[in-house]
């Protein structure tokens, strides 16, 4: 943790692309020792006690999310929109309030045509954790958001994550952790594709974690130099087959339009749309497919109907290759398995 807290510090003063060209190298050195934990990790696929499964009968769940990380991105809120409705899907778009000016108009009609809206950290500066003090202090403010913005879920900017500390939001749902992302800064996973409640606060408080499960665009196109949605196909059929959830976190930021003056770091709109549209193909009627916000309710609901419920407390995050659980606080994790030769 302590090289991510250096990592964020130095940051700002790396050119762009030197910060890119540092993180595919650390990606293509990874690469090999992970494909047994990525893109799928068996284990993850596990049923949590007691589930009874999803409503309506249905095979897996579908839920799509969006992290806007500027102004740029904000302003392809709604053609990410228009595909989605052109499509049938809906999805949730969470932005940052203290980074670029939050359009209010954007939000009201995000959730007046069915959307959802939800916060993306503070100032998404890599800060947000450094120290228990820090956070108390930022969180007073993100709740602030949160009620402005009468929203209930969080999603964390570049997935640090302290999940005892995230207690301290008025939220119903954090989407910060992920089933399984070696390549992500923090280490370590959730392991699960299903969602799972957080509670031990001394309040009596909890919040549902929903993991994402099928990898961030900006790895998989920008990072890693995909120019298909294989991975994404292959992820998606797994999950299928075990009965999970299908949690895709993509930016609109990086959705490219085919404009002249399109950003570098844009991958084509069309592997988005064209993904929807394998799942519609695929899958229609097999699929529950809804926002956050309905998916923290049905857990939160089966929680008070099963005795046997799936609580995770804040500290039990699980290294998928040693199994050992990861301290929240010192997060022991980071670039783990081939350090504490766990390499699979
Ligand atoms: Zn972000």
């Amino acid at each position: 943790m302590l090289l991510v807290k250096i990592y964020y510090i130095v940051k700002p003063l790396l050119p762009r692309k030197l910060q890119l060209a540092l993180r595919k190298m650390r990606i293509k050195a990874k690469l090999p020792l992970y494909k047994n934990i990525w893109p799928v990790y068996r284990q993850a696929g596990q049923k949590p006690a007691g589930w009874t499964g999803w409503p309506e009968n249905k095979k897996f769940a579908l839920l799509l999310t969006h992290d806007v990380e500027s102004d740029y991105g904000q302003d392809k809120c709604e053609r990410v929109m228009a595909i989605e409705e052109r499509l049938g899907f809906r999805s949730a778009f969470y932005f940052v309030p203290e980074r670029y000016s939050v359009c209010p108009v954007l939000r009201r009609n995000l959730v007046k045509r069915g959307f959802e809206v939800g916060v993306h950290g503070l100032k998404h500066d890599g800060k947000l954790y450094n120290s228990r003090s820090d956070f108390d202090k930022r969180s007073v403010k993100i709740n602030k958001y949160l009620q402005e913005w009468d929203c209930r879920g969080f999603s964390s900017p570049c997935m640090l994550h302290n999940l005892e500390w995230t207690g301290n939001l008025n939220i119903q749902y954090d989407i910060s952790t992920y089933d399984t992302d070696p390549f992500e800064p923090q280490g370590g996973c959730a392991g699960t594709i299903f969602p799972f409640c957080v509670q031990g606060f001394s309040n009596g408080s909890y919040y549902v974690e929903i993991p994402y499960t099928l990898p961030q665009d900006f790895t998989l196109f920008n990072l890693m130099g995909h120019t298909d949605i294989d991975v994404w196909i292959k992820k998606l059929d797994w999950i299928a087959q075990h009965g999970g959830m299908a949690h895709l976190k993509t930016h609109p930021d990086y959705f490219g339009f085919g404009e002249a003056n399109g950003h570098r770091e844009e991958y084509p709109a069309s592997l988005y749309v064209k993904f929807l549209e394998y799942i519609k193909d695929k899958y229609t009627g097999h699929y529950w497919h809804v926002l956050p916000n309905d998916m923290a309710d049905f857990y939160s609901a089966s929680l008070t109907r099963s005795a046997n419920r799936s609580i995770i407390r804040p500290s039990a995050i699980l290294c998928p290759t040693c199994k050992r659980l990861i301290e929240q606080n010192s997060i022991t994790c980071f670039t783990p398995f081939v350090s504490n030769g766990h390499t699979s």
